[in-house]
């Protein structure tokens, strides 16, 4: 079968791999129907993420259930599905906490050795391990271009607005616009948070915002943080989210929130970074950061895709065959696409 492999930064290829085969009875294989090019895929095409030449990247995807093997209860063959781009045991110290993100066996799709070595998805098949816990039921209706955000970019967004403590009425700044930072807007919305500050310094990106329900403030050429004032009576905004992953993101966000407000850093970190800690100490600020738990919102989200309260849609600017996968890492690079979704 065909899979898309890093190869070294800024190269990816095209190559032949074999067939995935189940070895365990809770695996599942599945035929890959869409995958999507994800902000952390270009981290390693990147190379800021080392992982293995050869290594088949990719961890979003919608598929076809192919075989299941005996402890599969959830999907059977034929089911379309879509998955999550992390796996969970379901029975360590963390998966009984609910805390499935922080798994003890937690592999990600798509990461090399680093994550678990689990086998990316931008290839024509797929093994899935822990399959109930990694697989959900596409719920009719539901588009392909829709279901692929469940697992990932959608299920990112509304782990940010949970962990940030809003409640309908209260103010929220989104600093970075790509595609999880214009999830969290939508997921705010969507929950009566309300005004939402919408940062970026791209105009579409802050059209979509608008087009969302937020409101757009242009990172320089507006000021965030009299604008974060004027809407709050001069207190700051009840949350802020990181959606850049970038140091000077994240001390806009201690400085747009409020007096013992949030500040979630969703943004990939991988470096040391210096935060002013004075100054988050002293507004009582609560810092909380780490990637999603997507298992554990994942079918609160399909549900809020599958009633269109959430529509995420408007981010998909490309479809492109996976034989393309070179050209479209090259143009996802340049900041031409906001999502690519590449179909075997
Ligand atoms: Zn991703
Ligand atoms: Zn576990």
């Amino acid at each position: 079968m065909r899979a898309v492999t890093f190869q070294a930064p800024g190269e990816v290829s095209i190559e032949e791999r074999p067939e995935p085969e189940i070895t365990s009875q809770d695996e599942a294989v599945i035929e890959i129907d869409v995958t999507g090019i994800c902000g952390s895929d270009l981290h390693i095409y990147h190379g800021r993420v080392q992982i293995e030449p050869g290594f088949t990247i990719g961890h979003e995807f919608v598929g076809t259930v192919l075989e299941a093997g005996d402890g599969v209860s959830r999907v059977q063959p034929g089911d379309r599905v879509l998955g999550t781009f992390h796996t969970a045991c379901g029975t360590c110290f963390f998966c009984l906490r609910g805390v499935f993100h922080k798994c003890e066996e937690m592999r990600v799709f798509g990461h090399g050795k680093l994550l678990g070595s689990l086998q990316g998805t931008q290839a024509d098949r797929a093994l899935i391990p822990h399959a109930n816990m990694t697989l959900r039921k596409v719920p009719d209706g539901v588009k392909d271009d829709v279901a692929l955000f469940a697992g990932d970019v959608m299920g990112t967004g509304y782990h940010a607005v949970a962990q940030s403590d809003v409640r309908p009425g209260d103010s929220l700044a989104v600093l970075g616009l790509g595609p999880v930072g214009l999830c969290a807007v939508q997921v705010a919305v969507a929950a009566g948070v309300s005004p939402v500050l919408a940062i970026d310094s791209v105009e579409q990106r802050l059209e979509l915002a608008r087009a969302f329900g937020a409101t757009p403030v242009h990172v320089t050429e507006d000021d965030p943080r009299e604008e974060a004032k004027r809407v709050t009576d001069g207190r700051g905004v009840d949350a802020a989210i990181d959606a850049v992953g970038h140091p000077d993101a994240l001390d806009l966000a201690i400085r747009l929130a409020r007096k013992a407000g949030v500040v979630y850093a969703i943004g990939v970190y991988a470096e040391p970074c210096q935060v002013h800690m004075g100054l988050v100490w002293i507004k009582a600020l609560t810092l909380r950061s780490g990637f999603a738990n997507v298992i554990g919102h994942v079918d609160h989200v399909l549900d809020m895709l599958g009633s269109g309260k959430l529509d995420p849609t408007p981010l998909v600017t490309h479809h492109m065959p996976l034989d393309d996968a070179p050209e479209a890492y090259a143009l996802y690079d340049r900041r031409e696409a906001m999502k690519i979704v590449l179909t075997p």
